[in-house]
Parts: structure tokens; C-alpha cells; sequence
């Protein structure tokens, strides 16, 4: 099941919202309903109570998207490509690929997002000085919201945009995995402060802390993965010694290859060609005289043996996948799986502490 639809296009941008949004609007008009201003509309009569709330509630996520264009447009202007922009519970978040690394672009993309939120606020709060009461309560929590909204992401942890503000600062003096390692640091030991002022305040601040805490890991892990993998070819890392199947194979056939090569799954070739891939998630179940050629899935993700081993990990990551096919010319040449390249991380990280090195290493 789809758990994300396409609402409209902005500046060319597609625009998603996830399921899990539409619980909050609820929520949200509720609470707007009942709170008391400025954080909401009590004391107004009730169908006006229930329109503003209503207003406020698709401004709040008119506010993240706003915030996430803002971050979206410039980085566009660096050339970085925009997937679209996707809203869900916690948020907004813009879909890019390839973000820059020089720390002037990082930090401009980076600083985009709070000052678009700081904008709307500034504008907002002057709105509401118009003396209408309905106009006043809903500009004055418009702003809140947009202030709020800009402070918050300025907190310099990781996923946060003050985590990139803060790396982009330190990555003017050092490595980029140097700065990555310290701004991740910071984050982590703002969580653990957040996490034990929570227990005796606020324990909303508890489940932040953990989301900056996991947020903070996931940015380093991703980065230290990519400084070791991205300097070696899927070709240097990719088994060549590849067990294919034909789609004339029948299932019993390629469990007891599964037993024999302990290999989870297969590209499935086709007079040279690979037309499928069978895992055994796909064989569960199905009557073992049944052919793979039914059973196999048709969609394969494949990879050319020239990209990076950290391009092959993205791509299993993205895609929910365990083992890439590697194509060159419609011709299987070899296959990487997710197991083997965290071994390879493993072994060039031992490597490197020894003072080895491969390929454009800073
Ligand atoms: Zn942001």
C-alpha cells in the first residue's frame, strides 16, 4: 500500500504527503481549538473556533513547506537535484540528491530553511497587528509557529539544520569527516543535557533528545561509510564468481542452491540476459515444482561496475534491497550484496589504520 501521495507541484517540485499527516491535522485543529491564545482560539465562537483552527492547522504544514523550499531553491542553484519534498508526522523534509560538500554551499542550503521560517514569522507578527481579533490570533500563531519552527532547527545537532550549519563551520578548518565526527559529537552530548533537563521538565524533550541522539549516529555512519567506500569501484568489491539460475529452473532446484551456496537470492539469466531475481522471500510458500520464471521478481535494480561502492550501498538502502546485480553491456558481470560491502568497510578501515591508501584520498 502507497503510504504517500503527490498533492501538487511547486517551482517544479513535487510536493508528497505521507498517510500519517492527516492524524495530526486532526490533532491539531483539536488542540488549536482548545488552547488558549496566542497558541490557539478559545473564547471564540465556535464555528469561528473551528475554521481558524482549521486555517492554523494547514498553515503550520504550509509553514514546513515553506521552510523545506527554502532549503530546496537554493540548493537547486548549486546544481543539487530536487526528488521532491515530502511532509509526514514529524515534519518536512526536502529529497535531494548529491548534497555539496564545500562548506559555503553546505551552510547556505543549510541556513536557507530558518530564514525562510524567520521571514514568514517576521511578516506574520506585523500582520497581526491589525486590530480584527480573528486576524490577530491567527497571525500571532502563524508567527509563533514560524519562529518556533526557525529556532528549532537552528539547535546544532544533526538532523537538524544547525547540525550542518555547525559542520560547514568546522569543515572550513578541517576534514570533512573530521567536522562530521565533532558536530555528531555535539549533538549527541546536546541529547544526553536534553534528555536528563526532560525528566524534570518536560518529558516531550525526552523523545527529541532520542530523535537527535539516533539522528546524530545515522549522520556520521552515513559519512564515515562514504569516506571509506566511495574511494573503491563496485568492480574492485563485486564478487565475479556469480550463481545464476534460468527462469526454466524449477523452486525446489533453487533451494537446495540456496542450501549449497548459502546465497539468499539469485539474478535469474536469460540466455545471457537477466531478465529477474529470486530471493528466497519470493519462494516461501510456492509449490516447489512451480517455475522461478513465474515466481521471480521482474523488477532488478542493477549497477555498472565503474560507480562507487558507496553508490551500490545507497542504492540497496533506498531501495530495500539485499544484493545488486552488476551489468556492463546488458551482460551480468558480477554482484555485490550489502553483507560483503560491510565486510569490505571492515577490512578497508583496518587497512587505512595501517596507512594504506586508494583513489583520491584526502
Ligand atoms: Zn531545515
Amino acid at each position: 500500500m502507497r503510504a504517500s501521495f503527490r498533492i501538487f507541484r511547486v517551482f517544479g517540485i513535487d510536493v508528497e504527503v505521507h498517510i500519517s499527516l492527516l492524524i495530526l491535522l486532526i490533532l491539531l485543529i483539536y488542540a488549536f481549538s482548545v488552547s488558549p491564545p496566542p497558541y490557539g482560539f478559545e473564547g471564540f465562537p465556535e464555528v469561528e473556533r473551528i475554521i481558524l483552527s482549521t486555517l492554523a492547522a494547514i498553515g503550520l504544514f504550509g509553514s514546513i513547506l515553506a521552510h523545506e523550499l527554502g532549503h530546496s531553491l537554493v540548493a537547486r542553484r548549486y546544481g543539487v537535484k530536487i526528488k521532491g519534498i515530502m511532509l509526514f508526522i514529524f515534519g518536512g523534509v526536502a529529497m535531494m540528491e548529491n548534497l555539496p560538500k564545500k562548506p559555503r554551499e553546505e551552510f547556505m542550503i543549510a541556513i536557507s530553511g530558518p530564514v525562510t521560517s524567520f521571514g514568514l514569522g517576521t511578516i506574520s507578527l506585523f500582520l497581526s497587528s491589525i486590530p480584527v481579533a480573528e486576524v490577530r490570533a491567527f497571525f500571532l500563531l502563524f508567527g509563533y509557529i514560524n519562529i518556533i519552527l526557525g529556532v528549532f532547527n537552528l539547535i546544532p545537532a544533526f538532523p537538524m539544520d544547525g547540525g550542518r550549519i555547525l559542520r560547514s563551520f568546522l569543515a572550513e578548518r578541517r576534514s570533512y569527516v573530521e567536522a562530521t565526527k565533532i558536530a555528531a559529537e555535539t549533538g549527541r552530548t546536546l541529547a544526553i543535557l536534553m534528555a536528563i533537563f526532560g525528566i524534570f521538565t518536560n518529558p516531550w524533550l525526552i523523545l527529541i533528545a532520542l530523535f537527535i541522539y539516533i539522528g546524530a549516529n545515522e549522520e556520521e555512519r552515513l559519512v564515515l561509510l562514504e569516506n571509506v567506500l566511495g574511494r573503491v569501484s563496485v568492480a574492485d568489491v563485486m564478487s565475479t564468481d556469480v550463481v545464476t539460475v534460468s527462469p526454466e529452473m524449477r523452486v525446489s532446484e533453487v533451494i537446495d542452491l540456496i542450501l549449497k551456496t548459502k546465497h539468499l537470492g539469485f539474478p535469474v539469466v536469460d540466455d545471457g540476459r537477466i531478465v529477474g531475481i529470486i530471493t528466497l522471500h519470493d519462494i516461501i510458500g510456492v509449490d516447489p515444482e512451480e517455475r522461478i520464471g513465474n515466481v521471480m521478481s521482474r523488477e532488478v535494480v542493477t549497477i555498472s561496475p565503474d560507480k562507487s561502492a558507496f553508490d551500490a550501498f545507497k542504492i540497496m538502502s533506498e531501495m530495500g534491497i539485499g544484493r545488486l546485480p552488476v551489468v556492463e553491456d546488458g551482460r551480468i558481470v558480477g554482484i555485490v550484496s550489502r553483507s560483503d560491502l560491510m565486510k569490505i568497510k571492515e577490512i578497508l578501515e583496518t587497512l587505512e589504520v595501517m596507512g594504506w591508501r586508494k583513489r583520491g584520498s584526502s
